[in-house]
């Protein structure tokens, strides 16, 4: 049997972790090349001469005299953990595929789990913004599906109360393997919210194939080829061919989120979404998540507490 690529990636070890980040100092000088990668610039007037002062850990330009921490005006603005945590934050969320759940990365990293969360949120609208910005390209399955509600009882589907709409996106290759996802928490299943999501998440000429839910006309609409597959519904839907792909990954999606999904309120869900695609999306670059996700962190503008305790941008 053929080896799983993914499985047998080398990734990046722990000894190999430690050695390169292990330390808030050596963190430090990283997210300083990352940030500034030809040499500081003063965010506030452009300038590149500067003095290190030490003891503050802070760069003053030599022109405004405007003092600058590498963390303030990015997602780390206003931390008081080291950035070694950050970065231990940034492994454990990355190399596993399912991440890891904020309680467990509050025991592991030793902080309190509230901060855990917080953080765990700030790096998951990173996350989310990278991947948003990447519109999915080529032949596309899209499904509509639901998060939670009640598992026993009730009405199931669509329009049950409860649930929690979103639109699952997979790109595929010509056999229909799964290549890149997205996948978005909608207000509601309409032409006019597909047609504006596709706007923003899928380029134009791509081709896309749906069931015949009324709203995937909106698809053709932003601009796309569509092609609608009427499935009549029920258990045996899942197994159409066209629909292997996102139905495969929307039970990883759902099996992932359902231990935890109790805690999840449905604001937060748009970052797990995000969450669980970036991963994804990188699954071959299994090494390479931790600086590129440190990267993306250090250019994300600050998220302040008041802000993560509002709902994300759904899509
Ligand atoms: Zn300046």
């Amino acid at each position: 049997m053929a080896k799983n690529m993914i499985q047998f990636q080398k990734g990046l070890s722990l000894t190999k972790f430690f050695s390169k980040y292990g330390t808030d100092e050596k963190c430090r000088q990283i997210l300083f090349n990352m940030r500034w990668p030809l040499g500081f610039v003063c965010p506030e007037c452009g300038h590149t001469c500067y003095c290190e002062i030490s003891t503050r850990k802070v760069y003053q330009c030599k022109q405004c005299r405007r003092q600058t921490s590498i963390t303030s005006g990015t997602i780390f603005d206003n931390t008081k953990l080291p950035l070694n945590i950050w970065f231990l934050a940034i492994y454990l969320i990355t190399q596993s595929k399912d991440g890891i759940s904020s309680l467990n990365l509050s025991r592991t990293i030793g902080v309190s789990a509230n901060a855990a969360l917080r953080l765990k949120h700030k790096l998951q609208h990173v996350m989310k913004k990278q991947d948003d910005a990447k519109p999915l390209t080529g032949f596309i399955q899209i499904d509509d599906s639901y998060l939670g509600g009640k598992s026993r009882g009730g009405k199931r589907g669509r329009g049950a109360s409860g649930k929690t709409p979103f639109i699952a996106a997979v790109a595929t290759d010509e056999e229909g393997h799964p290549l890149q996802m997205r996948f978005s928490q909608v207000n509601r299943f309409s032409k006019q919210e597909i047609f504006q999501w596709c706007e923003k998440h899928l380029s134009p000429y791509s081709f896309v194939v749906s069931d015949g839910l009324s709203c995937f006309t909106g698809i053709k609409q932003a601009g796309c080829a569509h092609q609608s597959i009427i499935t009549g519904g029920g258990p045996d839907s899942v197994e159409i061919k066209e629909f292997r792909g996102v139905n495969t990954m929307i039970g990883n999606v759902k099996n992932a989120i359902r231990g935890s999904y109790h805690a999840i309120s449905e604001k937060h869900i748009p970052r797990y979404l995000a969450e669980f695609c970036y991963r994804f999306n990188r699954r071959f670059e299994l090494g390479r998540m931790v600086p590129s996700l440190a990267r993306a962190a250090v250019h994300t503008l600050p998220r302040p507490r008041r802000l993560l305790k509002l709902a994300e941008s759904r899509w």
